[in-house]
């Protein structure tokens, strides 16, 4: 039988405040065990939480993203259930109220047309502590220690709809997952790094007769936090689960977890729903009241949103879509870009610069475009430099990785490492006849026709010059001196 395929995600986003969710610590990665606690955030007795403003302006600054509607009044609730590394006995979570609901976000479906997938909510909560394992499981472990640095920082947790346009394959689901982070590094309330597990997903899939209007029992894969591993999880969920019906078999309802080594999903335990954790407000926590004003305010600062950037860019610059695509797909690229584009007339240079030549470099030395030292103004020079041919393209790569290592600018770089194109044409005409003595035979072989010949003397020109020979008088050259030939 032919199945279709519902995939929903619950993400959970850490918010980039100072401080955690309600109290004073610092939200600060990699601090030594219990260095960032305090008695509210260990939920010691006749401590109190108070909110942070911070998290609000982020949760709602989400919310605007992605077109939801923003309730004016807002409520935390008491999530009970018993973990270690939750030592309130309840997380502190948004449960009736939440502070946004009813948004969507567009994506490219696999039929290439825009696909409007609903988010149902999105509400603010605080995180867990984090447990230590002595050996790499908990099973086989013979002590847990327990880290309460995480405990309290700001979570995010976006909600997708599964009555509104879900997901509907798991490339799909792939292109959701990046769409999302790159809107919420965009609107910079989280850096989604999922190594640091700034970015965590629950995701919900089934799968039903297709064309078939009711919902299969859905199965959770709990707390994944890498793309590889969420599409390889879904893909071996959705092959189970269509084995299990054409068994004639029954899907349960239950929360799976994924064998990052066996890469297979195992049951751990049939579903929660929402009764079992005894919901109800947090007596602690006033009504949250946001003001018209409140909102305003942030709707007048939202940035630009990667969509409408890419229309923007295609527009102003024209740069064709492809490459408009891969350089807004990180804010402080396009930042980059934009910033360089205000410095040199040749955009299209620059970009294909960018994407081939600082990426690489980028890549290979696992840093951000800001941690880089090569300053915008200084990128442009090296671009107008090769527009304008006073550099190769094989020296305007040594030129960058010399940037890329020491943040000189181009021309300083040229100057002291004796890279000036050689233009001179009674040089370059030496360095022919030296090319060509060393090569007679060469000559035969223009005269009889041979153009191949000629390129080989063009490649002799640039080796004995490394490459500085300028390439448009070399040309001219071998078609003075071969005119009859070529
Ligand atoms: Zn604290």
């Amino acid at each position: 039988m032919d199945y279709e395929t519902i995939i929903c995600f619950e993400t959970h986003v850490e918010l980039k405040t100072k401080t955690k969710l309600f109290c004073n610590c610092l939200v600060k990665y990699g601090a030594p065990p219990n260095s960032q606690v305090c008695p509210v955030c260990t939920g010691q007795p006749g401590a109190l939480p108070v909110l942070n403003k911070k998290a609000v302006d982020y949760s709602i600054r989400a919310g605007l993203a992605l077109d939801c509607t923003i309730n004016r009044r807002s409520q935390f609730a008491r999530k009970n259930y018993f973990y270690p590394d939750l030592p309130k006995g309840y997380q502190i979570s948004q449960y009736e109220r939440p502070f946004c609901e009813d948004g969507y976000l567009e994506i490219t479906g696999d039929d290439g047309l825009p696909y409007i997938v609903g988010i149902k909510r999105i509400h603010l909560e605080e995180d867990a502590g984090k447990l230590v394992h002595s050996s790499s499981t908990f099973k086989t472990s013979d002590y847990s220690l327990v880290d309460y640095n995480r405990s309290s920082i700001p979570l995010l947790e976006i909600v997708m709809d599964h009555e509104r346009n879900p997901l509907r394959s798991v490339n799909e689901a792939r292109v959701y997952l990046e769409k999302l982070r790159q809107i919420l590094r965009y609107i910079e309330i989280s850096d989604c790094m999922l190594e640091k597990g700034q970015f965590r997903c629950d995701v919900n899939v089934s799968i039903r007769p297709r064309g078939s209007q009711g919902f299969g029992n859905r199965v959770e894969i709990k707390n994944m936090s890498s793309f590889k591993y969420i599409m390889d999880a879904l893909q071996y969920e959705i092959k189970r689960q269509s084995e299990v019906l054409e068994a004639h078999g029954n899907i349960n309802q239950e929360t799976r977890l994924f064998d990052e080594k066996k890469r297979i999903t195992l049951a751990m335990r049939s579903k929660e729903d929402a009764p079992d954790y005894r919901y109800f407000p947090d007596p602690d926590l006033v009504e949250v009241d946001i003001d018209g004003e409140f909102i305003k305010n942030i709707q007048k600062n939202m940035p630009e949103m990667p969509d409408q950037r890419v229309n923007r860019i295609i527009e102003a610059y024209g740069i064709p879509k492809n490459e408009v695509l891969i350089l807004t797909k990180n804010k402080n690229i396009s930042d980059f870009f934009e910033n360089c584009a205000s410095f040199c007339n040749d955009r299209k240079r620059a970009s294909s610069w960018i994407i081939k030549d600082l990426f690489k470099l980028l890549n290979d030395a696992s840093i951000p475009v800001e941690k880089c030292l090569i300053s915008p103004r200084d990128f442009s020079l090296l671009i107008t430099f090769l527009s304008e041919g006073h550099v190769t393209d094989k020296i305007g790569r040594i030129v960058l990785e010399e940037m890329f290592k020491t943040g000189e600018g181009p021309d300083a770089i040229i100057e002291k490492r004796g890279l000036k194109p050689i233009d001179d044409s009674d040089t370059l005409e030496k360095i022919l006849d030296e090319a060509i003595s060393e090569n007679p035979e060469v000559l035969a072989q223009i005269k009889m026709g041979m153009t191949k010949s000629i390129n080989f003397l063009i490649g002799q020109m640039m080796k004995k010059t490394e490459g500085r020979a300028n390439p448009k008088k070399v040309r001219e050259l071998l078609h003075k001196r071969f005119r009859k030939v070529v």
